[in-house]
């Protein structure tokens, strides 16, 4: 049973990829500071695999990548317990666009040296494995055709250049010693929704910026209106077009890209992880009322700053590689989005 260790996996993306990966047979020792998250939603997972759970499949730390004592503490008792760290997800780090603009020297610190630590930590204990938590920030998208793995990266904030950065030193560490590494960076479009059960979902400790947990949160009355963000880009209802995915897909998406590697030759490889569809703002207010049967009273307003007009994944190389599809539609998405929302409107803060 390989041990694999999970940055930043009490977070959004983290605690719904631990499900497939549990399910799947790996054992997982879980880092996290808690700066956005919290731990309960380890006992959420837990929950929602019952029966097929036994307790010592997790273990959990508390605590900072960048505390590098605490860090290599974690490698060496993993170690010292007969179960090495034999591959890593990292998805922990700042992920706040707008935040980046306003704090961009927190973000290098956090995602930066953070990787740093980890990768220095990594080849310390010999672990070379890698699956790592891009994002579609990093591209220049200029046209209204997909994006492709190879499209022109020119990120347009702090938070997107800190990705780019990453990547930089994963390639370069690949290149350094003698091919021996097996690096995954998964370029991720707009993850949104939540686990059927309702059990965990997005819990941002702040007020969110993203389009879907907003949506969410004007439905349920907690926001006035949705600011619709221009209605006067080039495209068919004059709104923003994003590609829009169920968190369930990224989770399996992770699982099979782990999977992956650890079964072929070391190689380090980019992949868009998206469906390569594009939903529009409007196209999604109007379904996530649709399917949910509620109101989402919105208004027009300026463009912000930064925006791009069509952000769309070509996920041929992802499907191709893989062997993985999207199996969840946006009605699923808003669905399972809501359900979470309704059962946990202040996120994980109600539960003790
Ligand atoms: P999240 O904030 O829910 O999860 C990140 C987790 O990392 C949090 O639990 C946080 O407490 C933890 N963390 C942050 N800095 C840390 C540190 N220095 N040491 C230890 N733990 C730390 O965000 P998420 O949506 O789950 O995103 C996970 C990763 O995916 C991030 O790297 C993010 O940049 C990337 N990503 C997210 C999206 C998205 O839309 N959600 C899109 C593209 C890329
Ligand atoms: N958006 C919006 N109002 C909001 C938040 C977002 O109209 O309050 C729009 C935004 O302009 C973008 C789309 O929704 O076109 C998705 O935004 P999000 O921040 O979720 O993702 P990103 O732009 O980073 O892909």
């Amino acid at each position: 049973m390989k041990n694999i260790l999970i940055t930043g996996g009490t977070g959004y993306i983290g605690s719904h990829t631990c499900i497939p990966l549990l399910e799947k047979g790996y054992r997982l020792t879980i880092i996290d500071s808690s700066v956005n998250s919290s731990p309960i939603s380890i006992l959420k997972v837990k929950e929602i695999l019952k029966d097929n759970f036994k307790d010592e499949l997790i273990t959990y730390y508390p605590g900072d990548i960048r505390d590098k004592p605490f860090l290599s503490s974690v490698f060496l008792k993993a170690k010292e317990l007969k179960k090495p760290i034999q591959g890593v997800i990292h998805f922990a780090g700042l992920k706040a666009v707008s935040e980046s603009l306003l704090k961009p020297l927190d973000y290098w610190h956090s995602n930066v040296y953070g990787s740093i630590c980890l990768i220095e930590e990594m080849l310390k204990y010999g672990c070379r494995n890698i699956v790592f938590s891009s994002s579609a920030s990093i591209y220049e998208s200029s046209s209204f055709i997909p994006i492709l793995e190879s499209s022109k990266i020119n990120p347009s904030t702090p938070y997107g250049q800190t990705k780019v950065a990453i990547e930089n030193i994963l390639y370069s560490t690949f290149k350094s010693s003698k091919n021996s590494w097996r690096i995954a960076n998964l370029r991720y479009f707009n993850p949104i929704g939540a686990h059927e059960s309702g059990l965990i979902g997005e819990n941002p400790l702040d007020i969110p910026n993203n389009l879907f947990p907003i949506i969410c949160k004007v439905a349920n009355g907690k926001i006035d209106k949705l600011k619709i963000f221009g209605n006067d880009w080039p495209t068919y209802d004059g709104t923003c077009i994003r590609d829009y995915i169920h968190i369930m897909d990224l989770a399996d998406a992770h699982c099979a890209a782990l999977d992956f590697l650890l079964k072929n030759e070391p190689q380090i490889i980019n992949l868009n992880v998206g469906t390569g569809i594009g939903t529009s703002v409007l196209d999604l207010v109007n379904k996530f009322m649709k399917v949910n049967d509620c109101k989402v009273p919105y208004k027009f307003s300026e463009r912000r700053k930064g925006d791009l007009p069509f952000i769309v994944a070509d996920n041929q190389k992802l499907t191709a590689t893989l062997g993985w599809q999207p199996k969840r539609n946006l009605n699923q998405m808003c669905k399972d989005g809501w359900k979470w929302q309704m059962a946990n409107p202040n996120g994980f803060i109600d539960i003790n």
